[in-house]
């Protein structure tokens, strides 16, 4: 049996300790006249997505931030949205807005996600936020990437001149997590490689990673044989498996196979509970950097 230590990185009790924080944050901003708002928009009833803004809800009342979420037929039309999004965007006590995604297909999601302000974009997907981050200006960043660069810090894993390979290049995840990680900043430096579905020689690559980041949503597609001893995971996958054992019939896992690759990891997150809960915590952080900056205007 390999007993070999390795640092579990865990994104349940970070997110917890960043939310404690910026509790105690949130109250002095309150008591300065100032209390944070998120408005959420759903439209139809995907359940991950009815997850997602369920949680997003409690995390805002938890805070005490002011919580506006809509809940919408799938069928709604793109004109509500738009101006729904604009009466946000003029809200004075709205300092963050993100429309759920994925959307339903007769909406342009582009067309939504360039509407919102890109000063009220906590989600960070506004083309001038995302030009922003690739140029190292300060903006609202991607909440999944921002929470993977802030849980490296909180474990105070190194990064600078490591190789870093990311998997995936998504929009919301690959693009800018990549980008983030070669800026010349205190939790980045690296030298980066990206990786997608046009890799022919997958572990050719991921056996060079130091850190390794996997966003793929394809379930443990990651094994021992493709990563190098000591390397530093971050598996942002989540994805549902068959589970008969289970009593809802599936479980969760990510695109790394866990029990393997931990064996040979220095630093593992595990699914759930690793890049997950970080994401949630990244919202909160950035809707009250929002409020933060509007409350000084
Ligand atoms: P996505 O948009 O589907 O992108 C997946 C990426 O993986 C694509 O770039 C694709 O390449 C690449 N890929 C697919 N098969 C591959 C293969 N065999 N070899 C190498 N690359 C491959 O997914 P996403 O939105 O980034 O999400 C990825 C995973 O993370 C999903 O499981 C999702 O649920 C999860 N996620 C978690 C969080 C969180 O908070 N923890 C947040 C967002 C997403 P191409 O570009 O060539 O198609």
């Amino acid at each position: 049996m390999n007993d070999r230590k390795f640092i579990l990185l865990d994104g349940k009790a970070s997110s917890a300790a960043i939310k404690e924080e910026l509790k105690i944050k949130t109250e002095a901003l309150i008591s300065s006249g100032t209390r944070p708002g998120l408005a959420v928009l759903l439209l139809g009833e995907d359940p991950a997505s009815s997850v997602y803004v369920r949680s997003k809800e409690k995390s805002c009342k938890a805070l005490g931030f002011h919580s506006v979420v809509q809940r919408w037929a799938a069928e709604s039309s793109e004109e509500k949205i738009l101006e729904q999004v604009e009466k946000w965007n003029s809200d004075d006590k709205i300092h963050g807005i993100l429309v759920q995604l994925p959307l339903p297909k007769h909406i342009n999601e582009e067309k939504v996600l360039l509407s919102i302000s890109p000063d009220k974009d906590v989600d960070g997907f506004h083309p001038v936020n995302l030009g922003k981050l690739m140029l190292g200006i300060e903006a609202h960043q991607p909440c999944t990437p921002k929470g993977i660069v802030e849980l490296l810090a909180r474990y105070n894993i190194e990064t600078s001149g490591k190789h870093c390979v990311v998997v995936g290049r998504s929009n919301i995840v690959g693009k800018p997590i990549t980008n983030l990680m070669y800026q010349k900043s205190q939790h980045a430096n690296c030298i980066v490689t990206i990786c997608h579905s046009a890799t022919s020689d997958l572990s050719y690559f991921t056996k060079q990673a130091d850190i390794l980041i996997a966003a793929i949503g394809r379930p443990e597609m990651i094994g021992s044989d493709m990563v190098k001893d000591g390397v530093v995971v971050i598996d942002v996958g989540i994805n549902r498996v068959d589970d008969v054992s289970r009593e809802r019939g599936y479980r969760l896992c990510g695109d790394v196979d866990f029990d393997s690759v931990s064996k040979k990891s220095s630093a593992i997150t595990p699914v759930p509970g690793g890049v997950g809960p970080m994401t949630i915590a990244m919202l909160m952080q950035n809707t009250y950097e929002s409020a933060m900056r509007f409350s000084k205007i």
